[in-house]
């Protein structure tokens, strides 16, 4: 296949080609691997008030780092088409993610674009975001009034010393309990059932710091209609220090869970879905809807390249295939060199075709491929979770 290349802006990414016959999005697209492209990650920051040490080590985001300028950011409008060529080839569900998604500001205007778009079929997408919960007592009402509908909270624990020292910017635990609050009040994730199914809270366990904040976390969301998932501290990017030592496995973390909430396994809601789930069981070992799940994200002890569907796309435009890569593919330079719509969504096609990437699946066999020199991993707060 013989391919044109539109001129690069940015030479730190690979161009992003054109393909000679176009790809004209279908909802069929596949990778190399036979996955479908259904989950797109927008990041629109990489700016965070937190300093969580496993993602934003304060050593590293001092006041001498270069965040990008505001020229390089994707606009709202850029966002939105990109969105909307995503959603032709077959994407369904959009995370809004950073950084802290709610430092950039006017987001509820992005979210208002992105709640219009619909999927071939005519129905709406799965908008959702993935936030710290510091701003969400000021900004719920309004997120939820431009359409978001569900909404993740990472919450790493209730100790107030043990958050503080987790967020290393001596953020109160009872601000961000007050805006899960806020949400809730806002009507954010709530379903018609009552419950609150698409409100979820997201706790990274690191072993040295927060194993003690298991059973509060779960004792406090059992019951309340919210969904608690336990993901388990990951490798990503190249500045947190990550030993395999501090990762809790999933599977010791259920072990210790069943020792006060008796639990049974529930099937995955979704193909793709990283979480699995375990439902709280009531006195005859059955599951009670009413004492709702948890989650358990297993990113590192039982690989889930399988069934990834998805795409993330950074703050300016870069399309990346996995969160452990060290390259993202130049969709900025073709928005901004005035390529077509069907430019853009034959090349995002092409990017599809041939990806290949399962990072956990190879570490997990000890095969995962070794740093190119001069190139790093992508940092968790540049293309979000
Ligand atoms: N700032 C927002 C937040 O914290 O929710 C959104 C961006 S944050 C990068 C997205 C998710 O990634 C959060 O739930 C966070 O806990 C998780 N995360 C960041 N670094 C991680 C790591 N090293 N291992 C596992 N999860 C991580
Ligand atoms: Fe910020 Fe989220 Fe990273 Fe914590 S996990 S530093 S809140 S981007
Ligand atoms: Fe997907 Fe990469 Fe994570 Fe595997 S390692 S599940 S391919 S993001």
């Amino acid at each position: 296949m013989t391919e044109r290349v539109i001129p690069l802006l940015d030479q730190r990414n690979r161009p992003a080609l054109v393909p000679a016959s176009a790809i004209v999005p279908n909802g069929l697209l596949g990778d190399q691997r036979g996955r479908p492209l259904r989950d797109l990650r927008i990041s629109v920051t990489d700016r965070c008030n937190f300093r969580c040490n496993y993602c934003m080590p304060k050593e590293v985001f001092d006041s001498n780092y270069k965040y990008l300028p505001h020229s390089s950011l994707l606009s709202f409008e850029e966002i939105t088409r990109i969105a909307r060529l995503f959603v032709a080839h077959g994407v369904q569900k959009l995370r809004l993610t950073g950084g802290e998604p709610l430092l950039r500001k006017n987001l509820e205007v992005l979210i208002e674009q992105l709640a219009l778009l619909r999927t071939p079929e005519g129905k709406p997408l799965d908008l959702t975001l993935t936030t710290n919960g510091s701003l969400l007592r000021r900004k719920a009402a309004g997120l939820k009034a431009a359409g978001l509908q569900r909404v993740t909270i990472s919450l790493d624990g209730l100790d107030d010393a043990i958050f503080r020292a987790m967020n290393d910017v001596d953020f109160p635990v009872a601000d961000v309990l007050d805006g899960i609050e806020a949400a809730k009040e806002a009507g954010l994730g709530q379903d018609d059932k009552g419950g609150f199914s698409g409100l979820k809270i997201n706790m990274v366990v690191k072993k040295s710091t927060n194993l003690s904040e298991i059973i509060p976390m779960a004792r406090h969301f059992r019951g309340s209609g919210i969904t608690l998932r336990f993901i388990e501290y990951m490798d990503v990017g190249e500045t947190n220090g990550w030993q395999m030592d501090e990762v809790l496995p999933s599977a010791d973390l259920i072990t210790l869970l069943q020792t006060e909430f008796p639990l049974v396994p529930l099937q995955a809601s979704a193909p793709g879905e990283t979480a699995q789930r375990w439902g709280y069981a009531n006195d005859q070992g059955v599951f009670d809807p009413r004492l709702g799940e948890v989650g358990v994200i297993s990113s590192v002890t039982q690989a889930f390249c399988g069934d990834c569907n998805r795409a993330r796309l950074s703050t300016e435009g870069q399309l990346y295939l996995c969160l452990f890569a060290a390259q993202g593919h130049d969709l900025r330079s073709l928005l901004r060199n005035g390529a077509s719509d069907a430019d853009i969504a034959s090349a995002i096609g092409l990017i599809w075709n041939q990806r290949d990437d399962r990072y956990s699946e190879l570490r997990g066999q000890n095969l995962q491929p070794q740093p190119v020199p001069g190139q790093k991993r992508v940092e968790m707060s540049y293309i979000g979770g």
